[in-house]
Parts: structure tokens; sequence; C-alpha cells
């Protein structure tokens, strides 16, 4: 059998060579859109489109060839390993009983049963990929479209629109578009289609090889965080071939009860359960008892005040995993486009923390591979963290500032921005949760007349307000109380 923990673990390889492909092709993506900012007016804009989408849809294919030997290797051994162990210990158990399975490595039928789940998931993957060209190039087109709307009609500048484009893709650019029209991202795809053909051919595996010592007793395996379906069948014991009951304890049919052989079923879509071979004479009772399976989903770490199931905890965990890979592609894709990466980067040193804080405060694990990006190198890394300790600053109330060369009228969400100008003069920039900017404040009146006048030497406040059809207008005003005391460091 695989264990849970075993299936939870066996695509992490082919996650990792294809979390490549996808920053890969991200970088190529970005790099087109910043290159959108450098048009001219006169410049023929759909030509250029056309262009860029043509040139993408050729780049992602070069990327995808250039992945393929390995990726396919991979999977090759992946199948290979995950199939010994599928039969490791049933064959064991088969021995102690006398019987005398033959070698899975000469077992023909088996070998054709191997061949055949790994042949199947090379092939829908292989028809997946087909289809990412296509999905990333119309992204591609989708977001230049709306770029050059915006700043068409005047929404936003060059610098917002691109970055706007740019930190959207890194979020949410799929890799894939299924028969149905469902899209996702490479790394959601291929952790699927590696985990659901493993945990099928390992199945079908273990069945033939049932068949061919003609057993019928079965226990499935259990794990925490089951979906309610599989919860209800997990860490019990089935016949095969109809219900029994023997030795004056009941055994359910184990087709019927587990689903087994259907997607939503044991063994199928996504599911990281198993089953195994028992003897019932010797092992009457299941591995968990009902207590140690209703233990499974307890609630017992306590965190910030309120109590979590193991499950729970991990689970929370892998979003902020999933928080630092997602800062990580954003930074690369604005690094790729041209564009001022400060604000990501100290984004990025923020979810670091964040995740370490969480790691230290539930007594877990910090697994490095799940919060790395392939693209992301040692260089690149470094200057990613020095960026972020170069160019923050606290201010009086302890508050994180970020140092940028300008002001945007977009930003991080719930952050401030700091710009000093040459001639003198310091602005904050704060940022709602929207990330659309709310309110500046000034250290000086900047020559402006009216400015000037506020304050005692021009010292002002702009709040943002937005109309109804969007345009934008910022009332300048005298500082609060409170304001001043933010604040006092500029003032
Ligand atoms: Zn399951």
């Amino acid at each position: 059998m695989l264990t849970p923990d075993y299936l939870e673990n066996i695509p992490a390889p082919m996650m990792q060579l294809w979390q490549q492909v996808e920053e890969d092709i991200l970088k190529d993506v970005a790099r087109r859109i910043g290159k959108m900012g450098t048009l001219t007016a006169t410049a023929d804009w759909q030509l250029w489109r056309r262009e860029q989408v043509r040139l993408c849809n050729r780049e992602v294919l070069k990327i995808l060839a250039k992945y393929t030997g390995k990726s396919t290797a991979q999977l090759r051994q992946i199948f290979q390993e995950a199939a010994a162990k599928a039969l490791e210990e049933d064959d064991l158990l088969y021995r102690s009983a006398g019987l005398d399975p033959p070698d899975p490595n000469t077992d023909q039928a088996l070998l054709n049963l191997l061949n055949a789940g790994y042949q199947q998931t090379a092939g829908s993957w292989q028809n997946l990929t087909a289809t990412t060209a296509n999905t990333v190039s119309g992204q591609l087109e989708t977001a230049l479209d709306r770029a050059w709307l915006q700043v068409s009609s005047g929404a936003f500048d060059y610098q917002t629109s691109i970055r706007r484009a740019v930190n959207d893709l890194a979020r949410n650019m799929a890799g894939v578009t299924y028969p149905t029209g469902h899209r996702d991202t490479l790394e959601v795809a291929v952790r699927r289609a590696v985990l659901t053909g493993v945990n099928q051919t390992a199945g079908k595996l273990q069945i033939a090889r049932m068949d061919e010592m003609d057993w019928a007793f079965v226990e499935t395996s259990a794990h925490a965080g089951a979906r309610p379906s599989h919860a209800k069948w997990q860490g019990k014991q089935y016949h095969r071939g109809g219900a029994v009951t023997y030795r004056g304890k009941h055994y359910p049919d184990f087709e019927k009860a587990t689903g087994y052989g259907t997607g939503a079923g044991l063994c199928g879509w996504n599911c990281r359960h198993g089953f195994f071979a028992i003897d019932p004479d010797l092992d009457p009772q299941p591995a968990y008892t009902e207590e140690e399976l209703a233990a499974l989903d307890a609630k017992d770490i306590e965190y910030q005040g309120k109590r979590y199931s193991k499950y729970e905890i991990s689970q929370k965990q892998r979003a902020l995993e999933r928080h630092v890979r997602a800062a990580k592609k954003v930074w690369l894709a604005e690094d790729a486009a041209g564009l001022d990466s400060t604000q990501s980067a100290v984004r990025l040193r923020q979810a670091r923390q964040d995740l370490a804080q969480f790691v230290k405060d539930t007594g877990g694990r910090n697994d490095s591979s799940r919060t790395f990006v392939s693209g992301f190198s040692r260089s690149q890394a470094g200057r990613a963290t020095a960026q972020a300790k170069q160019n923050t600053l606290t201010n009086a109330a302890g508050a994180t500032i970020i140092r940028v060369k300008r002001t945007t009228l977009t930003g991080t969400p719930d952050s401030i921005t700091q710009v000093e100008h040459a001639k003198g003069g310091i602005d904050r920039n704060y940022y709602g949760p929207d990330g659309r900017q709310v309110k500046q404040i000034s250290s000086n009146g900047h020559g402006h007349k009216k400015e000037e006048a506020l304050g005692q030497h021009g010292e002002h406040a702009h709040d943002y307000l937005y109309t109804e059809d969007g345009k934008l207008s910022r009332p300048a005003r005298e500082l609060t109380d409170q304001e001043r005391k933010e604040n006092a460091d500029i003032l």
C-alpha cells in the first residue's frame, strides 16, 4: 500500500520541475508586458500586440520542449518506485500465510498494468500541456488589451497599468486548460495528475495481486483531514466480492463501501487513501480504533487563543507557504518586466517572517522545498533581501515605510511608501486595503502657494477622493494631531 504521507510527497519532484517551467514562462510574459511601456504613440499597437502573442506562444513551446525529457524520465521513475512500494506489505502477508507471490519485476501481468498506468498518466499530461502555449498566450493577449485600455482611457498611467498586469499574471497565470474549459496552474495540475495516476495504478496492481493470491480481506488506510465522504470508510476492514460475516464480525463489501474504481471513491481523484491485505484470523481489529479515527481530526493545537486540528494547522501553514511563493513570483515578474520591485521585496520579507512566526508558534517544521521558487536564484534572493533592508524605515509610530523612487496611485495593500525629492521635502503615500492610494502626507509645501500656507512650514496632507466616474481629486488640508505624531520623524 502507498501511505497517505507517501502519496502526499510523491508529486514533489514533478511539481518542482513544473514550477520551474511556470516561472520561465512567467518571466517571458512579464518581459513582454514590460516592453509595452516603451511603445510610442505612433507605434502600431495592434501589429505589435499580435507579434508579442505569437512570439510568446513560440517561446512557451520552446520552454516546454526543453523540459519534456526530464519530466518523462521523472514520471517513469515515480511510477516504478511506487509500484514496488505498493506491493511490499501485501507480499509479506501472503508469504506469512504460506503463499508464494512471484517477483513483481518478472510478473508480466503486473508489468503490463504498471506500464498502462504510466502511459495513461503520461499521455493525459501531454494532452494537458499541449494546451499550455495557447492558454498562456491568450492570457498575455488579455493582459495587454486591458493594460492598453487603462492607459488610453486615462484610468492609469503606463507604469501602474503594467504593474497591475504583471502582478495579476504572477498571481493567477493558468498553465493548462482542461477539456471542460476549466483552467489551472501547471503546479496544481501536475500534482493532481501524478497523485491520481499513481494511486490508481497502485490500487490496480494490488487488486491484480490479490486476485492471483485469491485474497478477499482488506483494510483501508486513514489520514487526518480526509474529505467527509472518504472519512466514512477510512481505517476499516472490508471483504471483496460481497459482504460477509466471518467469526462473528461483519465485513461490508469493499467496492460498495469505498467506491473503489470510481473517480469519487478510494484511489480516485486526488485521493490519498490506500488499502492493504489483512488476515482476518490474525488481524480482526483494524489498525485504528474508532477513538483513534475520531482523534485524527481532534482540535488539540492551540493557536492565538483558538483550537485547531493538526490538519487545520498544516493547511494554514500551506497557505502561508503559498504566500511566500506568490510573493517570490511577483518579485520575479516585476524584475523581468523592468519595474521597481522594492515593494514586492518588502512584501516577500513580510511573508517569510509570517511563515517563520507561525511555524515557531505552532511548533511545526519549515519545509523550504514548499516555498522554493526555482527561477529564484541565490543572487536574486540576495538582491530581494538587500532591497527590502535598504529601502525600509519605520516612522515615529513604528510602522514600516517603504522607500520608492516615485509616487504611484496603487501600491501594496495597507502599506506606506516614501518619496524623497531632490529639491527637498518628503512625501508619504498611504495605501488602503485594495491597494489604492488614500492619502499623502508631505513635509513641506513643495513651493505651491496654497500648501506653503499650511502648517508651520507648509507640511500638509492630501486625501485621495475618487468620483463615481473614476476622476481623482486630492484636496489639501492641515495634518491631524495623530498624523503629526506618526510622522514626527520627517516634520
Ligand atoms: Zn481518499
